[in-house]
Parts: structure tokens; C-alpha cells; sequence
């Protein structure tokens, strides 16, 4: 399957590619006993892909409302969000502005310098500076305050990203090919999973932390259910981090590889992976009804693979 390409950036042009993007039967070995599917968001974009396009595109409404042509917003050194605001920016005619944790490198990681080729304009600010990220004061630490600019806090972890989660939620429960008893995605804040909850009418969510502050996802999680007045209540599960955000283990690994190979469908170590290996290890514990039909979200972030390339071959 090919990625077809986002040629505008609107609530409503994304809401009809959001109703184009394919389903796909899993046939694995992994999933013994449960029916599995594999909704493909990655393919909605090659450079601006599912979760993060999905993040961006309230965003960037709200940017054009205000009157304004500049985002800022932060992350790290190999951040699908900062990669997918850049290309963004870049094809829809706005200026990115993306502050950087850490000082800059002599090599700039893969991610950054396809932020920089597409034009955003890097600012590397200390670890220390880095952590008030979520302080009002932040772009004037930074020194940015003087830019005219729509600020998106880290990762598009906002109510406007929360609001294009929830129209995937609207837009799944309008294709699903099958009636699914639980959707399952990887979490890094827990907006998404959110988001994904109050879109979807029935059916239950299933999020899978990639990080270990886990019970924290779950509160963000629950904070934005509760402010939304959304009574269903997403399942967390906890212990599929693999050592931490952006850690691997030797499991992990052959997982992942085992995956692909079977399926001949790409994964990011950081998210997909690990949420490929916490269905897989569920299925074999028995912990799912015979039966029962699952449907993961390829959040896309496969650009992220590259920082991984020594360790997946
Ligand atoms: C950012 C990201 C997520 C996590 O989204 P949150 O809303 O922060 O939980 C999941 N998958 C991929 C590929 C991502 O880039």
C-alpha cells in the first residue's frame, strides 16, 4: 500500500482522508485466537503521518484564525511532531519556528535536518530551559517572545490535537469494516488515546505507554475525559515500556522483525513496536476472550525509524 499525499491542510480535507484510510487484516502467528486488523493512518501522509496530522490540523486552523502564518512549537532531536510541523509548514505555507532540547550537535539527527531542509527554523535551548516547557514563561526564556506566533506545547499534546484525535475516533466508527470489541494505541502523553475515546460512540480504547511515567499518561488521560464529560473510560496498560521512551530490549527487537517480516508492515521502535508487543504478549497470556476483535492504530513516525537503523538492520 502506497501513502497517498494530504494537498490541503483543513478540518474538513482531513476529515475525508481520514475516511479513506485502508483497514488490513493481520494474519500472524502473534495474535493466536483473537482477530486482528490494523488500521493503516501512517499511509495518510508519507511525511505528515496519522497521529501527528491529526495533532496539527485544529492547530493550524486555530493559527489561520488568529491571523497569524508562524507556529512554534518544541520537542527533541528525533520528535515526529516537530518533523511533521516542518512539513507541514513547508507545503501549506506557514513559518515554522521548532525549540530544541539540548545544545546543538556538530551532526544534526536525521529528523532535524529534514526539519531545516523544509524550512523550520531550529532554536536549541539547554535541558534546564527545556524543562519549564510547559511554564508561561517559556518563550521568553527562550528569547522568542518577540515572534508572532500559534505555540503548540510538546508532542501537539493540546485541545486542538485532543479534537483531531476525536475525529478519528468519528471517523472509525464510520468505516470500520467489522464491529471492533477494543482499539488499541501507543501513548507518549495520553491525548491521543483521549481524543480517540470521546470520538469513538461505543467500543472501548486500549493505550499502551511507551514511557514509564505511566500513571501519569493515565491521568492526562482521565483529566481530558472528565473536562469533556466522556463517561467511558479508556484501559491503561502499564509494563510494555521495554525500559523507557525510546529504550529497546532484545524482545523488543526480534518482535519487531518477527512483525515486519510476517506482515510486511513497517514499525517505529519507539510506539509501534511496542504496541505490537503488548497485544502479542496479551494474546498469548490468554488475557483476551477467544474471538474477540482488535483494532490496532498505525500512528505512523515511521521517519523516526532512521535513528534506530544499527539496531534493526
Ligand atoms: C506522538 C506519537 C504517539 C503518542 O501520542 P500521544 O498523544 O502523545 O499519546 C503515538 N505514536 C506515534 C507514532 C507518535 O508519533
Amino acid at each position: 500500500m502506497t501513502p497517498r499525499y494530504l494537498t490541503r491542510f483543513d478540518p474538513g480535507s482531513v476529515r475525508e482522508a481520514t475516511l479513506n484510510v485502508p483497514y488490513q487484516r493481520l494474519h500472524s502467528s502473534l495474535f493466536p485466537e483473537v482477530e486482528v486488523w490494523m488500521r493503516r493512518d501512517d499511509l495518510l501522509d508519507p511525511l505528515i503521518s496519522g497521529n501527528k496530522a491529526y495533532k496539527l490540523v485544529y492547530n493550524v486552523q486555530r493559527m489561520r484564525e488568529q491571523g497569524l502564518d508562524a507556529i512554534i512549537t518544541c520537542g527533541g532531536a528525533w520528535s515526529n511532531h516537530i518533523h511533521a510541523t516542518a512539513a507541514a509548514g513547508r507545503r501549506f505555507g506557514f513559518r515554522t519556528l521548532g525549540v530544541i532540547r539540548g545544545a546543538r550537535p556538530k551532526e544534526l539527527s536525521a529528523t532535524l535536518q529534514d526539519a531545516e531542509r523544509l524550512g523550520m527554523k531550529l532554536h536549541f535551548v539547554t535541558r534546564a530551559e527545556y524543562r519549564r516547557r510547559y511554564s508561561d514563561e517559556f518563550l521568553s526564556l527562550a528569547g522568542l517572545e518577540q515572534y508572532r506566533a500559534h505555540f503548540i506545547p510538546e508532542g501537539g499534546s493540546n485541545r486542538e490535537g485532543l479534537d483531531g484525535l476525536r475525529m478519528l475516533g468519528e471517523a472509525i466508527e464510520a468505516t470500520a469494516p467489522v464491529v471492533f470489541d477494543q482499539v488499541w494505541l501507543p501513548c507518549g502523553t495520553g491525548v491521543s488515546l483521549a481524543g480517540l475515546q470521546v470520538g469513538l460512540g461505543k467500543g472501548g480504547t486500549v493505550g499502551v505507554p511507551v514511557l514509564k511515567a505511566e500513571g501519569g499518561i493515565q491521568e492526562e488521560a482521565l483529566r481530558w475525559l472528565r473536562e469533556l464529560d466522556c463517561p467511558r473510560i479508556p484501559a491503561v496498560l502499564g509494563g510494555y515500556h521495554c525500559g523507557g521512551y525510546a529504550r529497546q530490549t532484545t524482545a523488543l527487537r526480534a518482535l519487531q522483525r518477527y512483525f515486519e517480516a510476517d506482515t510486511g508492515i513497517p514499525l517505529e521502535p519507539v510506539y509501534m513496536a511496542k504496541l505490537v508487543y503488548a497485544l502479542s504478549q496479551h494474546c498469548s497470556a490468554g488475557k483476551l476472550q477467544p474471538g474477540s476483535r482488535v483494532l490496532l492504530i498505525h500512528t505512523g513516525g515511521l521517519q523516526g525509524r532512521r535513528g534506530f537503523a544499527p539496531a534493526i538492520k
